[in-house]
């Protein structure tokens, strides 16, 4: 069955090339030869200007120039493939080179293939066009290595990455943040009176009732079976308990009609708040204080919200 998230909007992606050459001739050819083969053109005529370039626009593929001055292509591809940014351009190594060892180095860099010069046109538009359909591939498995089958939301990976970077910028430049987690109440009775398609019908509704209250400073994700997480920047204690309460009551308007009747559901939750000049803020801890508010929200009878500080541990229910 199909996520029922809908596709979120973003701005279409420009398939782009950027061209890394010293030599000022190449690139009015290469946008010659070029047109139609790929949406936007880049250039830059040194190493350097390459990287900047790669850096801001993450060109889908590079035609690197191995012999250029100061920086050779090849310390060119080492830098691109190093740099999370970057490391899925697919580079084309442009080379007049036709010594075997040569090539093979470019290759095992990284790089995905490459053109001999002076190039042979037809050849060379043909290894673009092949080199742009492996990103499209490399993309769209990316894309499905972060989001969860079941419901359409970013997975827990894409949580806990997101943390992580929450946390070192917290450490850089303090702004309050909390995490929520949230655990659907007795799940297990509705797989086990109704079935596990149920279940999973519920799973997906709950995932769009707080994809549907998301707002722009949370993400949402869905972290483990019935377990939900959620970030909130720039809140306080008070307003990350506001968020979750308006989450809950989300969840509770969900119903799924299962043998002729409405099957309801209610979450528990416990949230994290760090506050500006706290000194431990690292994600294990922030998620250790989320789950042991959690665990709380559980024992004081679930449907409920419970919420702690990371500095100070876990606190009592507001
Ligand atoms: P509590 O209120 O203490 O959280 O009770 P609970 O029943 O929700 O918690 P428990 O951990 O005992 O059970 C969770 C259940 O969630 C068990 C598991 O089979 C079910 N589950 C996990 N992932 C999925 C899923 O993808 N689909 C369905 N239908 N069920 C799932
Ligand atoms: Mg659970
Ligand atoms: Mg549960």
């Amino acid at each position: 069955m199909p996520a029922v998230l809908p596709e979120k909007k973003t701005e279409p992606h420009v398939e782009t090339l950027l061209i890394v050459d010293d030599d000022p001739n190449i690139h009015p050819l290469i946008d010659l030869h070029l047109e139609g083969v790929v949406e936007r053109i880049l250039h830059a005529d040194s190493a350097r200007l390459g990287l900047q370039i790669a850096r801001e626009s993450r060109p889908d593929v590079v035609l690197l120039d191995i012999d250029m001055p100061q920086m050779d292509g090849y310390a060119v591809c080492r830098a691109l493939k190093s740099d999370e940014d970057t490391q899925d351009s697919q580079i084309l190594f442009l080379t007049a080179e036709c010594e075997e060892h040569l090539i093979a180095k470019a290759l095992d860099l990284g790089g995905a293939d490459y053109v001999s010069k002076p190039f042979n046109v037809i050849v060379l538009q043909a290894r673009v066009r092949s080199a742009l359909r492996t990103k499209r591939l490399i993309d769209l498995l990316t894309k499905e290595a972060r989001i969860d089958g079941l419901t359409g939301l970013p997975n827990r990976r894409v949580f806990e990455q997101t943390l992580a970077r929450q946390c070192s910028e917290f450490r850089r430049q303090p702004e309050n943040f909390a995490v929520a987690i949230l655990d659907l109440d007795h799940f297990k009775a509705i797989n086990d009176t109704f079935g596990h398609g149920v279940g999973d019908e519920v799973l997906r509704r709950v995932g769009k009732a707080i994809h549907d209250t998301q707002r722009a400073y949370e993400l949402v994700c869905r972290i483990g079976g019935e377990e939900f997480a959620v970030l909130l920047r720039g809140v306080d204690a008070e307003g990350a308990v506001h968020a979750v309460d308006r989450i809950l009551d989300a969840i509770r308007m969900v119903k799924v009609s299962a043998r002729d009747q409405w099957v309801n559901v209610t979450a528990s939750a416990g949230i994290a708040n760090t506050s500006v000049g706290d000194t431990v803020v690292e994600a294990t801890r922030v998620l250790k204080i989320a789950d042991t508010a959690l665990y709380s929200a559980k024992a004081g009878g679930r449907d409920r919200v419970v919420s702690g500080m990371v500095e100070k541990g876990p606190g009592q229910e507001p």
